[in-house]
């Protein structure tokens, strides 16, 4: 177990609104660390819309999923919080001075006050169905993130139908030498690809050339020697059962958002967002607030626009909770000195 993290503020969660959060909370001299489950900030905006335009940002006509992370990430920099990514905060305690703060992964976190800025939960690789997989998962089956030297020497099976499938088959494809697997196949259920047509046609020169082996329809089970895989059981599209020699299991199936043990961590749930007051987004666990998709309240909508709201009256209420007894004022970034120290701007 690692040293606990210690941090006035921790925000759970590094999409947009857990962004902006940060940047509300350095606008009252707050610091804080974020802590997601993605290896990269971006919730929904990254992993679900990248590339599409998004047209109701105040002020920003159109932009991009991905522009609209880079632009929050660029204004938020001058307060420097700390991101932890690939770290799924499976436990949160209250203790006397605060929350101890705990991911699978194994950081600790000794927090002053918690943010959940979790939207519809923490973003984690879709497994394969059959449950017999589950044992090997780490030792002979993988998941996006991992790196591909655990393949040199194997047979190696990528299952899935979106670009990230093809790309992984093909990197694991175009490599030789020492490093290369020994064999290379793509599973997919149907000959119908997610991906652009030119990386989809890549795929297809490189099935004709022999470097890979393409193959429709499902894995249904590992088959085990001595608890290890040394094949794959499969359906093909015509249902038949089919035995492919496989020493690796690549999961290519993009990623599903999961609650997780959110929901006994003690705070009051309604229907599977966490209940708040609108005028702090306080949780029913005092010092706990939530801001974005994550929470609920009469007349909530899972707006952008809505969840930054909410972190700029939830950074408020946390100035006031961190620092009983000194008033919170309002000030402009237009006019306030202290704003322009803090952000490092001259305000001219
Ligand atoms: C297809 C699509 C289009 C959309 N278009 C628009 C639009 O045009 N305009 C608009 O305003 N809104 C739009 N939305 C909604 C918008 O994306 C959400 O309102 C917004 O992303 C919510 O932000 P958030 O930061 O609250 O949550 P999210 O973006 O969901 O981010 C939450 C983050 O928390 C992390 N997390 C959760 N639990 C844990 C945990 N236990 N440990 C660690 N990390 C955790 C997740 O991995 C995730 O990265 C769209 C949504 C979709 C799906």
């Amino acid at each position: 177990m690692s040293a606990p993290i210690a941090t006035d503020v921790l925000v759970i969660g590094a999409g947009p609104v857990g962004l902006f959060q940060a940047f509300q909370l350095g606008l009252q001299d707050i610091r804080c660390h974020i802590v997601d489950s993605l290896p990269h900030p971006g919730g929904q905006c990254t992993e679900l819309y990248g590339d599409k335009p998004i047209y109701d940002i105040p002020g920003l006509p159109r932009c991009t999923g991905k522009e609209l992370i880079e632009r929050l990430q660029t204004q938020v920099k001058p307060f420097a919080p700390v991101f932890h990514g690939g770290h799924s905060v499976s436990s949160l305690a209250p203790q006397a001075d605060g929350f101890a703060v705990a991911t699978a992964q194994g950081l600790n976190f000794q927090a002053r006050s918690v943010v959940m800025a979790a939207g519809v939960g923490a973003f984690e690789p879709r497994r394969l169905a059959p449950e017999a997989f589950k044992a090997l998962h780490g030792q002979q089956v993988f998941f996006a993130g991992q790196d591909p030297v655990v393949f040199a020497g194997l047979r190696c099976l990528v299952v899935g139908g979106e670009a990230s499938a093809i790309e992984a088959a093909l990197q694991l494809s175009e490599v030789s030498g020492p490093g290369a697997p020994t064999r290379v196949g793509l599973m997919h259920r149907r000959d119908v690809w997610d991906a652009e047509p030119a990386l989809v046609e890549r795929m297809r020169q490189c099935v004709a050339r022999g470097q890979m082996q393409l193959h429709i329809g499902q894995p249904v089970g590992p088959q085990l020697h001595d608890g290890r895989m040394h094949g794959v059981d499969w359906v093909n599209s015509a249902g038949e059962t089919q035995a492919l020699p496989c020493d690796a299991v690549w999961v290519q199936l993009g990623l599903s958002p999961q609650l997780g043990t959110l929901a006994q961590w003690g705070m009051d749930m309604q229907r599977k967002q966490l209940a708040v007051d609108s005028a702090t987004f306080a949780t029913s666990m005092d010092g706990v607030y939530a801001v974005g998709d994550i929470n609920t309240y009469p007349g909530k909508q899972k707006l952008i626009l809505c969840g930054f709201h909410e972190a700029t009256l939830a950074a408020f209420a946390i100035a006031a909770r961190l620092r009983p007894g000194e008033r919170t004022t309002l000030q402009y970034t237009t006019t306030s000195t202290h704003l322009h120290r803090l952000l490092g701007v001259d305000g001219r």
